[in-house]
C-alpha cells in the first residue's frame, strides 16, 4: 500500500470517520500487520478501554441430524448414520446441568435441520431447560433454523420466535450467514436461508427487543472483497436496528477425521488451506474497524486456538467466547492442542497475561462481575503454570 493511501485511511480511523468498501479492500491488501492491529486496537480501545468481556456457558447441540449438505460442514449425519444422534429432553437438561456449579450464566443451543423432529419439540427443550436452571440465559437457534422452523410448523417467523421468547429463548445466536455473496454462497450452502431471510429474521428479532450476535464464515473460497461485502451488509442493518451485539469472525475449519465411519464430509477441503493465524489477526483488525457500529468484536477462541486469542486483542477484539464445554462443530481442528473446556479461571488469567481487564457478562453484555487488577506477573509465576500450545 503507497504511503499517502496509509496516512489517508490513518487520520480517518483517528478522526472516526466511516470506511468505504475501497477501504476495506485496501486494508485487507495491506501486509503491514501491526499497522493494522494498531488501527484496529485504537478502535477498540476507543469503543471498549482495555476490558475483554468473557461469559460463562455451555455449547449444546441437540441433533447432528440434518436435512442439508453444507460443503464446508463436518458436524452434520444423516439418519441412520453411525453417529447421528438426537437428544432427549431429559439428556439435554442433565448435560446442561452438569455445568450448574460452575454458575453458568448461558447455555449456546445449535442444531442441524432434523427432517423429523416436530416444531413441538423446540420451545418444549427450552422450556424444560428453564425450568431446570432458571438463571441461566438460552442462546438458542441460528436463523436458518428459524427458516426451518417456519417450514415445519407452517407458521410465521414472527410467531416461532414470539413462543421460542415465551419459553424462554433470550437471543438467537449469529450463525447460518457464512459469507452473503450469493457468487460464494451458492457454492457452498445448502439450505434456503441466504441473506433476505436471514435478515429478515435478524431483524424481527431485534423488532422484538432481542440483541444478536452476527457470524462470518472466513478462509474457505472467498476472496477478501466477499469479506467486505458481508460485514457492510451487516453494518447497514445495524444502521437500521441497532439489534447486534456483536461481530464474530469464525475460521472455516477442514475435517479431522473424527467420525465413526472415518468419511470425510467437508467437500471443499481438497481446494482449500485453513487460514493462517495472520490471516485471522487481519480479519479481526479490518473488521473492527469496517463495522464501525457493533459494540463488540469475539473470537470464539475453539476455532482460532488460545495463542490467536490472546493476540487477537491486540487486533480489535474485546470479548471471549466463552467456558465452552463440549463443542461438536469443531474441536483441535489444527492441533494446536486447543483444550475442549476452559473454566473461569483459565479465562480469568488468559486475559491478564494478554495485559486486558478481564470482564464477565452475560447473554445480554450486561456486566456479571468485574475483577480486580491482575496480580503481578512475578506473583503468578512463582507457581507452576498450565501450558498452552
Ligand atoms: S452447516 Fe448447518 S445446515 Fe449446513 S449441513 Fe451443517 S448442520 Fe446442516
Amino acid at each position: 500500500m503507497d504511503a499517502g493511501l496509509k496516512r489517508e485511511l490513518e487520520a480517518k480511523v483517528y478522526a472516526g470517520e466511516r470506511l468505504t468498501r475501497e477501504d476495506g479492500i485496501a486494508l485487507y491488501a495491506s501486509d503491514d500487520l501491526a499497522w493494522l492491529g494498531r488501527l484496529a486496537h485504537h478502535r477498540r480501545t476507543v469503543l471498549n478501554g482495555d476490558r475483554v468481556m468473557f461469559n460463562v456457558n455451555r455449547h449444546l447441540n441437540l441433533t447432528n441430524v440434518c436435512s442439508a449438505s453444507c460443503a464446508y460442514c463436518s458436524f452434520q449425519r444423516k439418519p441412520g448414520e453411525p453417529d447421528a444422534y438426537t437428544m432427549r429432553i431429559e439428556e439435554a437438561v442433565s448435560k446442561a446441568k452438569e455445568m450448574e456449579d460452575e454458575q453458568l450464566t448461558e447455555l449456546h443451543i445449535v442444531n442441524g435441520l432434523h427432517p423429523s423432529l416436530p416444531w413441538r419439540y423446540y420451545p418444549k427443550v427450552l422450556r424444560e431447560l428453564k425450568a431446570a436452571l432458571p438463571n441461566v440465559k438460552l442462546k438458542c437457534f441460528t436463523a436458518t433454523e428459524v427458516q426451518w422452523f417456519e417450514k415445519i410448523s407452517g407458521l410465521p417467523a414472527s410467531e416461532i420466535l414470539d413462543e421460542l421468547m415465551d419459553a424462554g429463548l433470550e437471543s438467537l445466536t449469529g450463525g447460518g450467514a457464512e459469507i452473503f455473496d450469493w457468487e460464494v454462497r451458492q457454492h457452498i450452502v445448502d439450505h434456503d436461508c441466504h441473506w433476505e431471510d436471514w435478515s429478515r429474521i435478524h431483524r424481527l428479532a431485534h423488532q422484538k427487543g432481542m440483541k444478536t450476535p452476527a457470524t462470518m464464515l472466513y478462509g474457505h473460497i472467498e476472496e477478501p472483497r466477499h469479506r467486505v461485502d458481508h460485514v457492510l451488509r451487516l453494518r447497514e442493518l445495524q444502521d437500521e436496528t441497532g439489534g447486534f451485539a456483536v461481530f464474530i469472525p469464525l475460521r472455516y475449519q477442514h475435517d479431522f477425521h473424527d467420525s465413526k465411519d472415518g468419511k470425510v464430509r467437508n467437500r471443499i477441503q481438497e481446494r482449500t488451506t485453513m487460514a493462517a493465524p495472520a490471516e485471522s489477526l487481519k480479519t479481526f483488525a479490518v473488521s473492527r474497524l469496517l463495522f464501525d457500529n457493533v459494540p463488540h468484536v469475539k473470537n470464539f477462541w475453539v476455532m482460532h486456538g488460545l495463542s490467536v486469542a490472546q493476540l487477537s486483542l491486540n487486533f480489535g477484539v474485546d470479548d471471549l467466547d466463552g467456558s465452552v464445554v463440549e463443542y461438536k462443530i469443531t474441536h483441535d481442528a489444527d492441533s494446536y492442542g486447543t483444550p475442549a473446556t476452559m473454566h473461569r479461571d483459565d479465562l480469568l488469567h488468559l486475559i491478564w497475561d494478554a495485559g486486558f481487564q478481564p470482564v464477565e457478562r452475560d447473554t445480554r453484555y450486561q456486566v456479571v462481575r468485574e475483577y480486580e487488577q491482575a496480580p503481578s506477573l512475578a506473583e503468578r509465576r512463582s507457581e507452576p503454570q498450565k501450558i498452552w500450545a
